[in-house]
């Protein structure tokens, strides 16, 4: 500790610190993936004023943004005689087909309106190569690829984050399930994510599956009176 700092400073960095969280990984929160938008998530806007409650709480809020060039390989559009809900596969994998969405550079791919964007210090593209889908923020689908985020969580030494966003069954799944795969602490704001559904249920059991794996599962509330609690 230098010596010209008072006691007081010394003091007020302390509670700064012991206030501030890791990373916030903000999930796909873009317009196609709200109700009206192309692939909605059903309440997926309700994440929005969730993700903007917390971010304050947190040294880094990084996102990730689904970002498809309009020949996607996941379009059901783009498979000749196939609608979406069918499943393929792509790139070796198996692979859901989906609506047209977040076709890189259309409204659709932007992030939500209200959300605080100005909050961000990086933003992770996915999905940006038509032969494989990406639903982790961290690898393609195939593993063969990564966006960069495990790179950037490496390289500023972070052992711990936070996810929400959407959707919960598939790419906040993924991105949560790879973060803890990379041997960081994870945990789930549960109310800050929606679930597809597809089947009636697999929100449940996405939850499931990342407590099983040993990610940890909160709500926006019980972090935030956590911390408060600590001070
Ligand atoms: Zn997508």
């Amino acid at each position: 500790m230098p010596g010209n700092l008072s006691a007081g400073s010394a003091g007020a960095a302390r509670v700064a610190y012991d206030l501030a969280m890791p990373t916030l990984i903000v999930v796909d929160l873009q317009n196609d993936f709200l109700p009206g938008g192309a692939l909605a998530v059903p309440h997926g806007d309700e994440t929005v004023a969730v993700a903007n409650a917390v971010m304050d709480r947190f040294t880094r809020v990084v996102a990730t943004q689904d970002w498809h060039p309009r020949a996607h390989g996941s379009f059901a559009a783009n498979q000749s005689g196939r609608a979406p809900g069918e499943v393929i596969e792509l790139g070796g994998v198996v692979q859901v087909l989906w609506p047209v969405h977040c076709v890189q550079g259309t409204p659709g791919a932007e992030f939500a309106p209200g959300l605080q964007v100005e909050r961000f210090t990086r933003v992770f593209v996915k999905g940006t190569d038509p032969g494989v889908d990406s639903y982790s923020g961290f690898f393609d689908n195939d593993r063969r690829s990564a966006t960069g985020l495990g790179d950037h969580l490496l390289e500023i030494g972070e052992t711990e984050v936070a996810v929400l966003g959407l959707a919960t069954d598939y790419c906040v799944k993924a991105t949560a399930l790879d973060a803890h795969r990379l041997g960081l602490r994870v945990r789930l704001i549960v109310d800050g994510c929606r679930a597809v559904e597809l089947q009636p249920g697999d929100g449940e059991r996405a939850i499931a599956e990342m407590l099983a794996a040993g990610i940890e599962v909160v709500t926006s509330a019980e972090l935030l009176a956590e911390r408060s609690a600590s001070v």
